[in-house]
């Protein structure tokens, strides 16, 4: 006989964000289902889940149909790193957009109440700074980093247009730039880049002149933000915005990274990617009303519970 414990699916479940959600709502007693196609993770961050009888994961693709029995959906399926989401663009926006409609048929299906992991990439390259939920954006529809920025923001309009139409229970929560403990060492994004590099004394490679900006939140305050989210009264859709409104420059961060290593690294400027945003920063009012979330690991400390993160993979050598 089934237990009473609330099911849910994380799809994405194997990635960085996903792997750190699984562990936390396995502490708070659900049955988790992981679903993930190992694009761009591998078993590592949920190994240590394997022998705990609520925890169950399956290879499957977001793109294709998916018939199961759940209460609850985080929708996380999709490569987040520039490198990665730029490698196969095709399938980028398969997977935001074929990926969407499946799990809101699903939810459709289960009547599940559904997350959709969003990106503050719905805003390109901003006009308007701190960047508002009101905000419609700046992205360009047919560059690089399109499949991404487009594919999301086509599953935001599958999102509320399920809503509207089948009265699904949304939540959309547009995420800014992560880290922490978790990240895989070759994704390719900055945090993850700078401290692997500053550990091994080679070169820090910043990109441009480095005075563009991003407001970096650590991990675990976004996994409580994700929980609030979901669990907030089912007249909060989103979208919402989620993360540390704390700006800096890539400069900035380069240095504070160097500086927490002791690192001898020196800066190697190479080209700015087309169009890279040239600032980020959460306006998260909303969040702190309705979510009564705020951040609270500032850059530093996490930082360095980052840094101690990477190390330990080094003396395993998987770095
Ligand atoms: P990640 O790359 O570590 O994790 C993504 C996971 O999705 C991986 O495990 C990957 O294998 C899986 N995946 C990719 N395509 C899939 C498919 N078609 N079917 C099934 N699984 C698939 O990235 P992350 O940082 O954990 O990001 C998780 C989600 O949060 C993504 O949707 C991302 O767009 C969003 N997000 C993350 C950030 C951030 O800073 N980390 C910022 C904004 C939005
Ligand atoms: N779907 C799914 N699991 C389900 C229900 C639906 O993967 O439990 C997929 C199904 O393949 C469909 C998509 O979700 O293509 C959208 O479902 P919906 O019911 O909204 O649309 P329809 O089936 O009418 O096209
Ligand atoms: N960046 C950098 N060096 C790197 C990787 C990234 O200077 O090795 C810059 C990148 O150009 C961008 C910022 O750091 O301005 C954040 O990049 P990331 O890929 O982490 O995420 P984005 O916010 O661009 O999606």
């Amino acid at each position: 006989m089934r237990t009473l414990h609330k099911r849910v699916l994380v799809t994405g479940g194997a990635g960085f964000l996903g792997s750190r959600l699984c562990g936390k709502l396995l502490e708070d007693h659900c049955e988790v289902l992981c679903v993930d196609n190992f694009y761009t993770a591998t078993k590592d961050n949920i190994s240590g889940f394997f022998t705990n009888p609520q925890f169950e994961l399956m290879r499957h693709d977001v793109t294709f149909p998916l018939y199961l029995e759940v209460d609850e959906i985080y929708n996380l399926a999709c490569p987040a790193s520039p490198v990665h989401y730029q490698s196969d663009p095709v399938q980028t926006t398969k997977t935001s957009v074929h990926g969407a409609i499946n799990m809101l048929g699903l939810a459709k299906r289960t009547k599940a109440k559904i997350f959709q992991a969003s990106t503050s990439e719905v805003y390109g390259d901003p006009e308007h700074h701190p960047q508002h939920e009101s905000y419609w954006g700046r992205v360009n529809p047919i560059g690089p980093r399109a499949c991404y920025d487009e594919g999301k923001r086509c599953a935001e309009t599958l999102f509320f247009d399920y809503h509207r139409q089948h009265h699904l229970r949304i939540k959309v929560a547009r995420i800014f730039n992560t880290y922490g403990p978790g990240m895989q060492p070759h994704d390719g994004r900055v945090v993850s880049n700078f401290i692997v590099q500053a550990l091994k004394n080679e070169p820090i490679t910043l990109y441009g002149d480095g005075s563009q900006t991003r407001s970096f939140c650590y991990v675990d305050d976004m996994i409580d933000g994700f929980v609030r989210l979901m669990n907030s009264a089912d007249t909060l859709t989103g979208p919402i915005n989620l993360g540390n409104p704390d700006e800096f420059s890539m400069r900035e961060l380069a240095e504070q990274v160097c500086s927490l290593t002791g690192s001898r690294s020196p800066l190697e400027h190479r080209p700015l990617p087309q169009d890279d945003p040239k600032q980020r920063q959460p306006d998260i009012s909303l969040a702190r009303e309705h979510l009564d979330w705020q951040p609270t690991v500032a850059l530093e400390q996490g930082l360095r519970l980052t840094i101690d993160y990477f190390e330990q993979l080094m003396r395993r050598g998987l770095v």
